[in-house]
C-alpha cells in the first residue's frame, strides 16, 4: 500500500489513521467513448482538516468546493476535532524529542498558510 501524506503539511499518515481523505477523478460528459481520468486520493491529517474547515474560504473554485466538502464533514462528527486535539499534544512531544536539526520539525509552520494545492 502507498504511504499517504498530508496534503497540507505533508505529514505521513498511518493506514488506519484519522484524517479525511478527498477523492478526485474527472470524466467527459456527452462524448463517446467516455473518458475517465485516473481517480487521485487527497488527504489531510486531523489538524489540517479541522484547520481549513475553521478557515476562510480559499481561492479557486475547485478549492471552495473542496473546503466546503471538508467543513461539512469535520463539522458532522466531533471525533475528527478530537484527534486533532490529541495530535497537537502529540506533536509537542515529538518536536521536543526531535533534534533542532531535523528536517521534519519545519515542515508544518512553512507550509501553514497554504491551502490546496491541486
Ligand atoms: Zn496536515
Amino acid at each position: 500500500m502507498d504511504n499517504l501524506y498530508c496534503l497540507r503539511c505533508n505529514r505521513e499518515l498511518e493506514a488506519g489513521q484519522k484524517s479525511v481523505a478527498v477523492y478526485l477523478f474527472a470524466q467527459t460528459v456527452g462524448v463517446r467513448p467516455r473518458q475517465k481520468s485516473a481517480a487521485q486520493r487527497i488527504c489531510f491529517c486531523p489538524q489540517c482538516s479541522v484547520s481549513l474547515a475553521m478557515g476562510p474560504a480559499p481561492e479557486g473554485a475547485l478549492n471552495v468546493a473542496a473546503w466546503q466538502m471538508i467543513r461539512d464533514i469535520v463539522g458532522a462528527d466531533p471525533a475528527l476535532t478530537e484527534a486533532a486535539w490529541e495530535g497537537l499534544h502529540g506533536i509537542e512531544e515529538a518536536n521536543s524529542l526531535l533534534p533542532a536539526t531535523g528536517t521534519t520539525g519545519n515542515a508544518h509552520p512553512t507550509r501553514a498558510g497554504a491551502y490546496f494545492e491541486f
